[in-house]
């Protein structure tokens, strides 16, 4: 499959199950002054989990650029030290404005992951967080995933937050293991591979995001169906790699930068830091800067 492919089969697997299909927001957000680029999935709908604005349907799914090269989300350090950060890519998400919630959504992503796109489900893991009983359920009761393959994680893994203070919640991830060949970490003493265990050997593939709470400036939580009198007030957001897919699919050791790149690009390149992936990211994300109307009217932005 190519990334065309790939895309054009997640919008139409969501819009099947009712989602609205929604174009991609710029990557300058228009309307939020503490961020320079949309650097996430999430960042177009920012105001909906606020409550600010009304979704455009209870279900959306979209493909977003984003890019991450300042702020919170700063991948740009990373870029050429591992194959597997990058600085733009597409975030694949659907979307659930009080509408599904952790059912639905781990019962499709996984439909689509292992029904349609034909991953190996032995290869799959599945991550909650470390409280999250309804979320390790769902994956027990209606999934057929190796049961020792669900695993639970802490707030570093598996805990979502927009900020310091508002929504966040707990999140369920889903890893692949590319096999042993595929670690870079070979020669690190005490070296372990494992799902968050910091090599390329099992990758995140996609993240469903339960906005379960908002957090005050006290740092308490509250339940956010308590703020409500609908209970299915939360909302919920699953996202997937686009270009990790793309890269399982091929088994390759590459940095997917595009599907062009791919075919260019091998593991002994990505390893010169600086030499070519480095300049390679750079050009890439400044002729996006470029691209991006708004930017010819904010100085300094790209530089
Ligand atoms: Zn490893």
């Amino acid at each position: 499959m190519t990334g065309k492919e790939i895309r054009d089969s997640f919008l139409r697997f969501f819009a099947q199950q009712g989602h609205q299909i929604v174009p991609s927001a710029s990557l300058v957000p228009a309307s939020d002054p503490t961020l320079m680029f949309t650097n996430a999935g999430m960042v177009p709908f920012k105001n909906i989990f606020l409550g600010i604005e009304k979704p455009p349907h209870p279900r959306v799914v979209d493909s977003q650029k984003c890019l991450r090269v300042s702020g919170k989300h700063n991948d740009l350090e990373e870029v050429g030290r591992d194959t597997y950060h990058h600085t733009f890519f597409e975030m694949l998400g659907n979307w659930s404005f009080g509408d599904y919630y952790k059912k639905d959504a781990i019962l499709w992503a996984w439909q689509l992951l292992t029904d349609v796109w034909k991953l190996p489900k032995d290869k799959l893991w599945a991550t909650v967080y470390k409280t999250d009983d309804e979320a390790e359920e769902w994956w027990r009761k209606q999934t057929d995933i190796n049961r020792d393959q669900i695993q639970r994680f802490g707030e570093k893994d598996n805990f979502w937050e927009m900020g310091e203070t508002g929504p966040c919640g707990p999140c369920s991830e889903i890893h692949i293991d590319r096999g042993p060949g595929m670690c870079e970490r070979e020669n690190t003493p005490g070296h372990v591979c494992a799902v968050n265990g910091g090599c390329p050997r099992y990758i995140e593939l996609w993240n469903l995001v339960f906005i379960q709470y908002n957090r005050s400036a006290d740092q308490s939580l509250t339940e956010r169906h308590l703020l409500s009198r609908d209970c299915r007030s939360c909302p919920c957001g699953g996202v997937c790699h686009h270009r990790r897919r793309g890269a399982n699919q091929r088994g390759a050791r590459v940095r997917l930068t595009a599907d062009h790149a791919s075919r260019v690009a091998s593991r002994s390149f990505a390893r010169l830091r600086g030499s070519i992936f480095l300049p390679s990211h750079r050009e890439r994300y400044s002729a996006l800067c470029l691209g991006v109307s708004r930017i010819g009217r904010t100085e300094g932005l790209c530089h």
